[in-house]
């Protein structure tokens, strides 16, 4: 699995692309903010991968959950043809609602795509050799899920639980901090090796610790 990833600074999300340069496919986690925040950081990115042939590649983006930080940077796509939005069924609603749970009136942000595919917990999603099975994780939002891809044991984990033993807030609306403990017990339970978070560094060994004591803190707080 080649996963480049594109740092986000500030309050932008960490992004993740998956691509399959045979089949002429991208699968791209998360969209961080509006490019014209972030130098579009994600569409220079995206020039590299592509080698500038965007009309070779067809795009599926999945949205970790619907806060505007991973999910505003559509201008960054603009020279693809072919895109499909993926999200979980709640985060597909927030999303295409652009109800308060995004945040978007909130930073007067405005997106104009839909969530059209729509991927239950359990389900696999086959991309390349990766087989990135979908887990619904709520506690940060209700409509968080992550990715578990099984060849590799990464997990991309969203506002989930990052990398020095946080997890995300659950002061938002929709967040629950028991929702996030129980989350954060089922996937202590997975086999991980390379831990992919929605902000900040990533993580490639501990990673069973790293959530328990994010699973620890939520407790003692
Ligand atoms: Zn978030």
């Amino acid at each position: 699995m080649k996963v480049d990833v594109v740092r986000g600074g500030g309050l932008c999300s960490n992004c993740f692309i998956l691509s399959d340069e045979n089949k002429g496919k991208l699968f791209i986690i998360d969209l961080g903010m509006t490019g014209k925040l972030t130098r579009f950081a994600l569409k220079k990115s995206l020039k590299k991968v592509v080698s500038e042939k965007y009309e070779d590649y067809e795009l599926e983006v999945f949205l970790s959950h619907s806060h505007l930080d991973h999910i505003w940077g559509e201008d960054n796509l603009k020279k693809f043809q072919k895109i499909t939005y993926s999200a979980s069924e709640l985060a597909a609603n927030h999303i295409n609602t652009r109800d308060e749970i995004t945040l978007l009136s909130k930073y007067h942000g405005k997106i104009s795509y839909t969530v059209n595919k729509i991927y239950a917990d359990g389900d696999i999603i086959k991309f390349s050799d990766s087989e990135l099975k979908v887990i619904y994780s709520p506690g940060h939002t209700d409509g968080s899920a992550v990715l578990y891809e099984t060849n590799t044991k990464s997990l991309f984990a969203g506002d989930v639980v990052f990398a020095g033993g946080a997890c995300g807030r659950v002061d938002f609306p929709t967040g629950d901090r028991w929702e996030m403990i129980a989350t954060l017990d089922k996937l202590s339970k997975l086999d991980i090796e390379h831990l992919y978070s929605g902000h900040g560094p990533d993580l490639h060994q501990k990673v069973r610790e790293n959530i328990l004591t994010a699973k620890n803190m939520m407790e003692y707080w």
